[in-house]
């Protein structure tokens, strides 16, 4: 029988899956783009520390802050890919992007989580909202998520709590300031319960309040 030789990848054939896999982390060479609006903060979505992300030996917390490219409706997609032109912003395409080689991810993972943006970085020292990212930073850490499986009860206590003070915090600073989504989820992140959500513990939400099904 004829053997099929299988062909070697040494280019992008843009096909758009590495896109659809979700946008990028920008890093300091990236701070241009949103210097100069090309990218807005409200297409950007920070990651806290400790939050879980997708990496190449598996799900783990992430060691830096991380902002990324948001994705829309919902969607991990970035929000600048389009199935029928690509990206959108292929002339100014963050770092990550340009050396994301599919075939060859020496590169990319030699990037991953070194010399990033974080909020301090893109909203420099005087912003206005600083001491509240930290404040909210302080009382509603993503530190746990690292142990989520093995929180006593005491624990689970307190993260309950944390939850319903990160979404006291949102209301009072989003809310009271009429943010949109966009900007929030860039100056605050995912809420809190969001993120549970996606690692399987339930949220019910009685007359206001919230509480947690471990
Ligand atoms: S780098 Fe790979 S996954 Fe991404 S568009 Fe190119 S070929 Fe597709
Ligand atoms: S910025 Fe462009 S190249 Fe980068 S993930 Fe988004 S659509 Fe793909």
């Amino acid at each position: 029988m004829k053997k099929v030789k299988k062909e070697i990848q040494t280019t992008c054939h843009r096909c758009g899956d590495c896109c659809r896999a979700g946008g990028p982390a920008l890093h300091s060479v990236d701070l241009s783009l949103l210097q100069e609006r090309r990218i807005p903060l409200e297409h950007l979505l920070t990651v806290r520390r400790g939050e879980l992300v997708n990496k190449p030996g598996g799900v783990e917390p992430v060691t830096v802050e991380l902002v990324k490219i948001s994705g829309e409706g919902g969607s991990w997609s970035c929000r600048y890919f389009s199935e029928e032109k690509g990206c959108m912003i292929y002339s100014f395409r963050p770092q990550a992007c340009q050396v994301l080689k599919c075939w060859d991810p020496a590169e990319i993972l030699a990037l991953m989580e070194q010399d990033t943006l974080d909020r301090r970085a893109v909203l420099g020292n005087g912003h206005e909202l600083l001491p509240f990212i930290e404040e909210h930073e302080k009382a509603c850490s993503c530190d746990f998520f690292s142990d989520l499986e093995s929180l006593s009860a005491k624990e689970k206590a307190e993260v309950e709590e944390r939850v319903r003070l990160d979404l006291r915090f949102r209301d009072r600073l989003a809310g009271g300031r009429g943010m949109s989504l966009g900007l929030e989820l860039f100056f605050f992140g995912r809420p809190l319960f969001q993120l549970l959500q996606t690692s399987g513990v339930g949220i019910v939400q009685q007359g206001g309040a919230v509480s947690l099904r471990w």
